[in-house]
């Protein structure tokens, strides 16, 4: 290695007539392609150790690794296979196809988003969604804003400001991240009251807890965590009679959102919407993209003076949805139309209802060709798994799956590292000194396959 010496750096300007530096310039622009050089060789002059970094050829390697990497958005595809289907940290629910087309087709040109074709003039934003939602939940009226917490803090604030609302100990969740129901509350301006005990709460609970200064009754999913053993909860109906004999209505945050009977597909029963308002619930509340399978968005239906009390909030502009998403939710809210081909069609329900047999035959697909990319540093094997719905969605529910499971020598979180690593980057879960990688949610197995050879270099 010979070393370098000042006068062996070329200068920034024959770098940038050079031919690689001529292409790096039509490719990013002379202006970044300048800056990077300039730092390039101030960096030489600074180190002066290997004469071979000093090429010309070099310098504009380095640099065009470092101008792509710095135009490459750090919001990127990934391969799930950690097993959680709706995994909030990876976007939740993917969007089906029609969805996507839908998205396409109005990205880039004007909309009728709010304007009346008919009559040409000024319409509703959610005239595009209400005839959909108020169709699959039973509502009279409904809107939609920009996620669930987003509708409970509209709806509490809009119903309920300077007063008091009266929630079960049992059902003041958190849901992670920031939302915690009780923090959502001040900040919407109520004053939550707390009934019953942690595990237990009556109606007469509820029915003590109600005063003067009490504008509304309110029920929680409790999506992640379930009260099990000597415990009580006050259903929908029974609650929403007690509320309307005093003259309060009750709002039901029903979390994930299913609307329809998942058991159709497998999966474990979940009340829908359009079951907790025929049971009495004057507001429901829940999101797009738990189990509806939509783009984030929260939705809230109910009675038509209730949602008109809401649309006039002065907030709702502050958390309505954008033509992108309006586009995209009522996409995915038409597939429901035909429950038949609901789970061909939506990939949050065909993830979670995809059979076993299926999965353990992707395992035995894979497991040759990610032994022969590990050869030599871990063994894989084919284990049994579960997975989860994830979001706080059938919370309880395990869905037996199949993974490959990678078990290096040593440094597991290397590995985990180095499939991190790849172009479209592979998040498993790490496990007992080993890397376990979900299957469920691999459908792209040729893409899968095509980036191993990297993982072997
Ligand atoms: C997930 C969840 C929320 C928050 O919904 P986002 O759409 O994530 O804002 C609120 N309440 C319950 C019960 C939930 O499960």
């Amino acid at each position: 290695m010979a070393k370098l010496i000042r006068r062996n750096i070329p200068s920034v300007d024959r770098i940038l007539r050079s031919a690689p530096g001529a292409a790096l310039a039509a490719a990013h622009g002379r202006g970044a392609v300048l800056a990077a050089v300039r730092d390039d060789v101030d960096r030489l002059r600074a180190s002066l150790q290997d004469r071979g970094d000093a090429s010309v050829e070099r310098i504009a390697a380095r640099v065009a690794a470092e101008l792509e990497s710095a135009a490459q958005a750090s919001l990127r595809p990934v391969f799930n296979l950690t097993g959680t289907i709706l995994h909030t940290n990876l976007g939740r629910a993917l969007l089906p196809r029609e969805a996507v087309e839908a998205i396409g087709a109005v990205a880039a040109q004007a909309v009728s988003l709010e304007y009346n074709l008919e009559a040409g003039r000024r319409g509703e934003r959610d005239r595009h969604l209400e005839g959909l939602l108020v169709g699959l939940t039973g509502a009279e009226r409904a809107t939609v804003v920009n996620n669930n917490a987003a509708a409970l803090l509209l709806a509490l604030n809009t119903l309920a400001l300077r007063r008091e609302v009266v929630v079960s100990r049992g059902e003041l969740v958190e849901i992670g991240g920031e939302f915690r129901l009780p923090e959502i509350m001040r900040r919407a301006g109520c004053k939550l009251v707390e009934v019953g005990t942690t595990n237990r709460t009556h109606a007469r609970d509820y029915a003590e807890a109600i005063g003067p200064r009490t504008a509304l009754v309110m029920k929680v999913h409790p999506s992640n965590y379930r009260i099990v053993g000597f415990a009580k909860a006050v259903d929908e109906k029974p609650l929403a009679a007690l509320a309307h004999q005093r003259g309060l209505p009750l709002l039901s945050d029903l979390g994930s959102g299913a609307l329809l009977d998942l058991r159709r597909w497998g999966l474990p029963r979940e009340r829908t919407a359009a079951e907790a308002i025929a049971a009495g619930a004057d507001l429901v509340t829940f999101s797009g993209d738990k189990l509806l399978g939509g783009p984030q968005a929260g939705i809230i239906a109910g009675r038509a003076e209730l949602v008109a009390r809401i649309n006039r909030n002065a907030l709702k502009r502050a958390l309505r949805l954008d033509k992108l998403r309006i586009a995209a939710l009522g996409a995915v809210l038409r597939l429901y139309a035909d429950p038949d081909r609901l789970a061909a069609r939506l990939p949050a329900l065909r993830l979670m209802s995809r059979p076993l047999a299926e999965i353990e035959q992707l395992a035995r697909r894979l497991l040759p060709a990610v032994s022969r990319a590990l050869a030599g540093r871990a063994a894989v094997t084919i284990e049994g798994c579960e997975s989860e719905a994830g979001s706080g969605s059938l919370p309880e529910e395990r869905i037996a799956s199949a993974a490959l499971e990678i078990r290096p020598g040593a440094g597991v979180e290397k590995l985990a590292r180095a499939w991190r690593a790849l172009p479209v980057p592979v998040i498993g879960r790490i496990h007992d000194g080993a890397l376990v990688l979900d299957l469920r949610c691999l459908e792209d197995d040729a893409g899968f396959l095509a980036q191993l050879d990297r993982l072997s270099a």
